[in-house]
Formats: C-alpha cells, structure tokens, sequence
C-alpha cells in the first residue's frame, strides 16, 4: 500500500496528546516523551505501516501474538458476528455462552493428550494468578498444604500482575513493588553464555542447568514445594533456547518429587515452534500439569488467556474442591473466545502449524543462520519462529560490548528505520515474524536486518567504539 492511500494521521498532534497524557508499559516516559512515540496506524499481512507512510515489517508479529498476521477479515467478522448478537454475557451463575463453550471444547483437541478443561481469564499474567491459585488448592485438597512453594527462574517472564510479576524472574520488576510475593523462588536460566563453563558441552550444560532445580527443592524440603514454572522458550528474556536436554531432566526431577509441571505456553502456543504447544516439540518433550496462554490463541485481535489444566489437577479441582473462588468478570467473553475459535480454526484449516514445522521455520532457521558470518554477530539459533543472535564486540573472542552502551537499542533504532522491527534484550537481538510469513517475506526480512547491522556497525565504527 502506498503512503496516500492510508488514512491521514497528524502525527505531531497524535504525539503531543500521547506525551501529555499516556503512561506506556515499560517505558521511561521522560525520554520517550523527548523522542515522541511512534504512531503504528495499520497492519496487512506480516506488515504494519506508521503514520508517516513508512512500511515495516512486524518481525515481532506484535507483542509475540499476531500468529496469524494482520487484516485477517474471517476474524474480524467473527468478532462482529457476535458483537451483533451478543457481545458480552458472564459464566459466574450458572450461566455460559456459545463462544466460551465451543472454545472450551476445542482447545482439548489441539491441547497435548491429558488437558481437557479450561479456565479463562484475559491475559497471560492473569493466567498465572490463576496458576498459583489452582496449584496451593491442589496441594491443599491433596491434604498437603505445606506445599506452598513455587519454583520459577532468574529472567523468566510470566506477566506484569502480582502474582505474575513474582513468578517472573525479572529484576527489575522485583525491584519496584517489593517483589517477588513469598513461596515463590527462582533458580538461574539455561542461558550457556551466561552460566557455562569454558569448554562445556551444550548437552552437559543442559543437564547442569536442570540440575539447579533439584538442588534448590532441597534447600526449600521436598515436602514444601508445589510447582516448577518455566516457558519451553524463554521470550521477553531474549529468546533463551535451552539445550536439548534440559526439558527432559527437569521434568525427571518434578516426576521424582511429584511436583506440579507448569508450562508457561504464551508465547510458544499456537503454534509459534511449529507445534500446537511448545511442550510438544521434540527439542522440549516435557508433559505439564497446567499450560498457561494468551497472545496467539487470538493471534492478538483480543485480549484473551486462560489455564489448560491437566486431568491430575482437573480431577481433584471438580471431584473435591467444591467452590473455586477465583475468577474475571471477563472470564470467558463471548466476542474473545469467538475470535478464538476463528483463530484457531484457521490455524488449523490453512495447515498454519504443520507448514511452520516443515517449512516456514525450516526455511526461517537457514535464512537467520546466513546472519553468522557479520562481524557484529555471533550465537545465532532458532527453534520454530523464534530467532535470536548475539552482538558481539569481538565475536571471535566472544567478547560482549559494555551493557552501558546499549548496542542492542541502537541496532533496534536501526532496523525501525530500515523497516523491520527486532526487539533488543541486553545483548541479544530476537525476532519472532507471524507464523504465516512467507520466504519472500523472510529473505526481505533478512535483508533489512542485515542493513540494520551494517548501519550499527558503521555507526559503532565512527565513534571508535568498535
Ligand atoms: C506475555 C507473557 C505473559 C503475560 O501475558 P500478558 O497477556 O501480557 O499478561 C506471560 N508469560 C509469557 C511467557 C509471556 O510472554
């Protein structure tokens, strides 16, 4: 599309009024304020377009959740369809509604063996709320409840509410709230960079790094601990790709303390490693208690999220528990879950997840991997549509550039301008393209990126930086 056809936006305006008045996310509001924020005004395909007419490829598809890309009109008709008829009822009094039914019974069909009951709420942290409650009523109904303690890990992302925040590993979310909430604990990440030892094989470090979690059941007892939360993939905190044999070790550990497996699926579900969830793929291969979701199950055109929860939990939660008393007024709306169900229909319709296994992520993982001989670059991996890639001063020597100087900021500023959005986390540049990307899409894609390191790289070069 060209830049006239778009509806006109006065971006200064626009900028003005978000400056005044608009507290963003995770965002220090001074210095946005001084750039001004960019206006995203319209999405086609794996594209979005600002409101000064530039193109950009979405290679984030979002936040993690446009699976399906954008302009998708069968979901847009599935939420207009039911807005006309019945946009909002609740399911707290012996009430329900079409929408929130027929999804429930559809995600088991494409939920791993074992999940055939749902909870929803509106977001992932809300998910994971949801999760500490259900697992210390669990262990309570299990007549032990003493089993309070959550372990999760350093740089883990589970969400932004209390409970989410506190699961999450992020230290600079603990740091401003007086977080994390107790009975919960974290060990360190499979993160190699970070944590291996010089000459460590991956797989030797996979096992070390599950390892950590046996030795922190200990030190807590056995007889106190209730869950082990982790995402297959570690997202926000720089797509972290754990070795091979990670997952299978620690599910070994939670079988042999009888820990509850929660497996935080909410950006690796739907889809997003070429398998409906993440814990399926045969690089992780875990079996969980509970998935949390959110993001892809709408591919993002709303906010929805929910707990898939396992017959173990299931069966003590409806054969003993009596009253649940945990839910959202939005548990379950009727216009989401029809979305929903549109979104995963054609996910499942158009091959979406089975040509993410056999093609897409292949073809993704081989067009990323061509980034390695850049002398900025180095660790670059893949699993599914999730990539990543370090910035290396020395990529020979593996030397990282000083934190202070935010390389990975610069190089996202760069590939804005090129148009290709790449998140930056510390020294790590991720993607994470709709699912639904083409290869001519992916090698464009590539390109800009490419451009994006050249220009950081000469921008690095005449500061004398590198
Ligand atoms: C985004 C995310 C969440 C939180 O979901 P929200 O919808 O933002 O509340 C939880 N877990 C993971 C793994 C996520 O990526």
């Amino acid at each position: 599309m060209k830049p006239n056809d778009l509806p006109q936006f006065d971006t200064a305006a626009l900028r003005a009024k978000d400056a005044a008045h608009h507290l963003h996310p995770f965002t220090d509001t001074k210095s946005l304020n001084a750039a001004g924020s960019r206006v995203i005004v319209r999405g086609e395909g794996v594209r979005i377009w600002d409101s000064e007419g530039n193109e950009i490829i979405d290679g984030m598809s979002g936040l993690w959740c446009v699976n399906l890309g954008y302009g998708r009109q069968d979901l847009v008709d599935a939420a207009t369809h039911q807005m006309q008829t019945l946009p909002f009822y609740n399911a707290f009094f012996k009430t329900t509604t079409a929408p929130a039914t027929e999804l429930a019974a559809l995600l088991p069909q494409v939920a791993p063996p074992g999940f055939n009951h749902v909870f929803f709420t509106n977001s992932g942290s809300e998910g994971n709320d949801t999760i500490i409650r259900l697992v210390r009523r669990y262990w309570d109904l299990m007549g032990q409840p003493q089993r309070k303690t959550i372990i999760s890990r350093h740089n883990a992302y589970h969400g932004s509410t209390l409970g989410g925040a506190s699961l999450g590993g992020m230290s600079g979310m603990h740091e401003q709230g007086d977080l994390p909430l107790p009975g919960i604990t974290h060990i360190d990440q499979p993160y190699q960079l970070q944590h291996g030892k010089p000459g460590e094989s991956a797989h030797d470090f996979g096992l070390r790094a599950a390892s950590w979690l046996e030795a922190k059941i200990l030190e807590v007892g056995a007889d106190k601990v209730a869950a082990f939360i982790g995402e297959p993939v570690q997202g926000a905190g720089g797509v972290i790709i754990p070795p091979a044999s990670y997952w299978p070790e620690i599910q070994r550990i939670c079988d042999k303390y009888g820990l509850l497996l929660i497996s935080d699926e909410v950006i690796c579900g739907f889809g997003r490693l070429g398998h409906w969830f993440g814990c399926q793929h045969p690089h992780i291969n875990s079996k969980p208690d509970l998935i949390t979701f959110a993001k892809g199950v709408t591919s993002g055109y709303l906010p929805l999220g929910g707990v898939l929860v396992g017959d173990r939990v299931a069966k003590v939660l409806i054969e003993q528990g009596g009253d649940f008393n945990h839910g959202f007024t939005y548990s379950g709306h009727p216009t989401c879950c029809a979305v929903a169900i549109a979104n995963v229909s054609a996910l499942r319709n158009e091959g979406v997840v089975e040509r993410v296994a056999t093609d897409t992520a292949p073809y993704l993982k081989a067009q990323f991997a061509t980034l390695a001989d850049h002398p900025l670059v180095g660790d670059v991996d893949s699993l599914g549509m999730v990539a990543g890639l370090v910035l290396y001063k020395d990529n020979a020597s593996r030397t990282l550039f000083d934190a202070d100087l935010g390389v990975g900021y610069l190089c996202r500023d760069h590939c804005f301008k090129n148009g290709v959005v790449m998140r930056a986390v510390e020294e790590r540049m991720i993607i994470a393209p709709p699912l639904v990307m083409t290869h001519a899409e992916i090698d464009e894609m590539i390109r800009r990126i490419r451009r994006s390191l050249d220009d950081t790289l000469a921008g690095l070069r005449a500061q004398g930086l590198v």
